[in-house]
């Protein structure tokens, strides 16, 4: 029965602490079955609203919600959201002094919090075993549940306490699962490690439709990556780098040419760490540079762009890292500048990586080995001429429209051209090589040899006497690896994922004897930069927009908040667009709830009213 009434009274909370009128995809699901009493395992992308969907059940369970998260920041984060929005929450972890965690605790026992978000390893300590034991607990949600995979990049042994800490409990809560890591295999392991019973499992689609994506090959990156952020000089976005290396002469480079940019990588200070995230939170710094060791848990929500400045290792890291753009959901732009020596720096990464320890060799070596593979789909993505956004989306396994309209490739035009003459010599090369050395070379010996390099190591293994040498000589080096690359997606040639060293495949014949065409899709017109479309903000009224913004900015400098936590962006232009005048259109603006509507509600009516009175 209570179950019953609780969800009816959803709708009412995600109104009035929340601000929002509808659910999302699958979120409604997920709380109605966690409200009578069901686990849950639910897999959402990043930005899909995974928060809601356990916060909800909190506020309407009688007793207190666990959130256990192994991320720093991102508990600060959603305890700093919840409160604003009026729920009583707290955290505990590594970044609170003794005496600071002494009284966190108390205020737990004394029954001051609602929702309480842990680290994994606090599961571990008797002294929080047994406050957990004294407390009414209702709910434990698990998010980023797939750190429990061993398989995953992101695995983190703690998680595997879990278990024992829900089995120390006097009476076992229901246990909710969350992350944004899609394969089966993972979902799997968090259902069979975390002991769910029964879970309600609910995967929601991994499409993003107000991200665009874009593969630029520019001829210099320098110069492409400053025209890309000085076009968004408005925005906030990050761009990730493959090395610490690239991580301070990017963000060197940028500072030089006046762009607010701030760094991030493993080797700075935990302070300057610290300081460089906070600064980019707060807007100070608009521009974060930083390696993939930035933005696990990151929950700022206006970041307008992703720029990666290298290919990463895998689709998924690279889907994982572009989502952190748009999760307000406005319009924003994910950019992979591509360069095909990116490849070799991504595979002496993955060769160097250091072992875990929790792996046995033969597992090392299979995780090494998937890892080969994963960067082998990366760099197709990089390299395909089809829809971008319909790439991901098969990765996953989401059936999609043919052409989304709206990624770098569906917005530019392919034309085909007829390269068989050329692709006989490349091919024929590749074969006459091998022949000659016995074994099979990279792309870069092999383009070398085409266009009749000088280089060294070419002529040490006498690879200036093939008859093929030279043969493309008018042609540079990066036409050649197109062309390479576009024989090997047709399937005449073949990279080995471990040395990339390139030979033919049984169709090969097809073009060197039988006399096959083989055509190459090429941009009509090659485009470094990409016009920024406006945002729907822009068809409202911007400058009202422009108002209510810099009134955030100064709403969240007196509070010490970051502007996002104050109101996102999405709901600034749901606010412009609306421009209400009283109260009770205040509240209909999606994103304001009652907590925030009397916190600010009069001091935006107040700048929207002046400024209305100051157009007329
Ligand atoms: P995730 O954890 O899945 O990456 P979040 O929980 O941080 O995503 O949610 C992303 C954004 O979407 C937040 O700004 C959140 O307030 C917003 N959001 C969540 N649910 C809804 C909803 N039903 N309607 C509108 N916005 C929502
Ligand atoms: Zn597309």
């Amino acid at each position: 029965m209570e179950g019953v009434r609780h969800l009816d009274q959803k709708h009412l909370v995600l109104q009035q602490y929340f601000g929002y009128t509808v659910f999302r995809g699958g979120q409604e699901e997920l709380i109605d079955a966690q409200l009578v009493g069901r686990d849950v395992l639910g897999i959402m992308p990043t930005g899909g609203g995974k928060s809601l969907c356990y916060q909800i059940p909190a506020l309407l369970s009688p007793g207190i919600t666990l959130v256990i998260s192994p991320l720093i920041s991102l508990m600060k984060d959603q305890v700093m959201a919840l409160k604003n929005a009026g729920v009583s929450a707290a955290f505990l972890n590594s970044s609170l002094t003794q005496e600071q965690m002494r009284k966190a605790m108390g205020n737990i026992r004394a029954g001051m919090y609602k929702i309480i978000y842990v680290a994994p390893e606090r599961l571990e300590t008797e002294g929080f075993v047994t406050l957990a034991q004294s407390l009414n607990i209702s709910l434990v949600a698990v998010d980023e549940a797939h750190c429990i995979s061993q398989w995953g990049q992101d695995f983190r042994p703690s998680y595997l306490k879990i278990v024992d800490f829900l089995d120390r409990l006097p009476q076992r809560p229901v246990v909710s699962a969350f992350t944004a890591t899609a394969t089966l295999q993972v979902q799997e392991d968090i259902r069979q490690m975390l002991k769910l019973r029964d879970p309600l499992c609910v995967v929601t689609g991994f499409d993003r439709p107000n991200l665009r994506f874009e593969v630029v090959r520019p001829s210099n990156k320098e110069t492409t990556l400053l025209g890309l952020v000085t076009e968004r000089k408005t925005k906030c976005g990050i761009v990730y780098c493959a090395t610490r290396k690239a991580v301070e002469s990017v963000c060197q480079d940028l500072q030089e040419k006046g762009i607010p940019a701030t760094r991030y990588h493993a080797g700075l200070s935990d302070e300057e760490r610290r300081q460089n995230q906070e600064d980019f939170l707060y807007d100070r710094s608009t521009v974060m540079v930083a390696t993939n060791a930035f933005g696990m848990g990151i929950d700022k929500s206006n970041v307008g762009f992703v720029i990666h400045y290298n290919m990463p290792k895998s689709l998924e890291a690279y889907y994982q890292e572009a989502g952190r753009a748009g999760r307000d959901g406005e319009k924003a732009d994910c950019i992979l500048l591509y360069s095909p020596g990116d490849i070799q720096t991504a595979r002496y990464l993955i060769q160097n990586s250091p072992d875990n320890e929790d792996l046995t060799p033969e597992q090392r070596e299979l995780v090494r080995r998937q890892d080969l593979i994963r960067l082998n789909t990366m760099v197709r993505y990089c390299t395909t001429g089809g829809c971008l956004r319909g790439y991901i989306l098969d990765y996953f396994g989401q059936p999609h429209e043919p052409r989304c309209g709206n990624c770098g490739n569906c917005l530019r035009e392919l034309v085909e051209v007829d390269i068989t003459r050329q692709a006989q010599m490349i091919l024929s090369c590749v074969h006459r090589i091998r022949d000659h050395l016995g074994y099979a070379v990279g792309a870069s010996l092999v383009a070398g040899v085409l266009v009749g390099s000088r280089e060294k190591r070419l002529l040490e293994l006498r690879l200036d006497r093939l008859s093929t040498y030279g043969l493309l000589k008018d042609t540079s080096r990066r036409q050649i690896r197109d062309m390479l690359e576009c024989l090997e997606s047709q399937g005449y040639l073949h990279t080995d994922p471990a040395y990339g060293s390139i030979s033919l495949t049984a169709q090969a014949r097809e073009v060197l004897f039988q006399g096959k065409t083989v055509c190459m899709p090429v941009w009509e017109q090659p485009r470094e930069k990409t016009p920024v479309k406006p945002s729907a903000v822009l068809q409202t009224d911007q400058a009202l927009y422009d108002v209510l913004r810099e009134l955030r900015y100064r709403l969240a400098k007196t509070e010490n908040v970051p502007a996002y936590i104050v109101f996102s962006n999405a709901t600034l232009g749901d606010m412009a667009a609306k421009a209400p005048e009283t109260m009770d259109e205040f509240l209909q603006v999606s994103g304001v709830g009652q907590q925030k509507a009397s916190r600010y509600g009069k001091e935006f009516l107040e700048a929207i009213r002046q400024y209305k009175s100051e157009k007329t």
